[in-house]
């Protein structure tokens, strides 16, 4: 499942390293953009252990957000173009074999280039 942490103090606290020992599971970072006052971290976590990583982010005084659909496509607008499969890094679009554009939203880390790539404007990121 994929989770959006965000650090607005203390960037410089091993804040992830600290909820990995607390918990115990095995997080996997798929997108991190830090700086030295903020830092937007996207990450997968096994689906049982969501809520409990969750809290211990929360006790590090992140905000922590959990993403049911991380992209999101409006079925009316999308042509089905395939603008989409060749630019996003982790392959969440896909022709199938009649040539529609299949999507697995599980993949997406939000890095929003199939946003601007969209010519009818049918993909969004889903939000806190
Ligand atoms: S780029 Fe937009 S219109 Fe084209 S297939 Fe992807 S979501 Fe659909
Ligand atoms: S935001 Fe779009 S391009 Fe980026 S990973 Fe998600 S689906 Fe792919």
């Amino acid at each position: 499942m994929k989770m959006v942490i965000h650090i607005s103090s203390a960037v410089h606290d091993p804040v992830i390293a600290k909820v990995i020992l607390d918990t115990g599971v095995a997080i996997n970072v798929d997108r991190a953009d830090i700086d030295a006052t903020s830092g937007e971290i996207v990450l997968e976590v096994p689906a049982d252990a969501c809520a409990r990583v969750a809290s211990a982010f929360e006790r590090e005084g992140a905000s922590v957000s959990v993403l049911e659909h991380p992209i999101i496509r409006d079925d009316d607008e999308c042509v089905h173009c395939g603008a989409c499969i060749g630019i996003c890094p982790v392959a969440v679009f896909s022709f199938e074999p009649d040539w529609s554009v299949a999507m697995d939203e599980s993949k997406c880390i939000q890095c929003g280039t199939c946003i601007t790539a969209c010519p009818h404007g049918a993909l969004k990121i889903e939000s806190e």
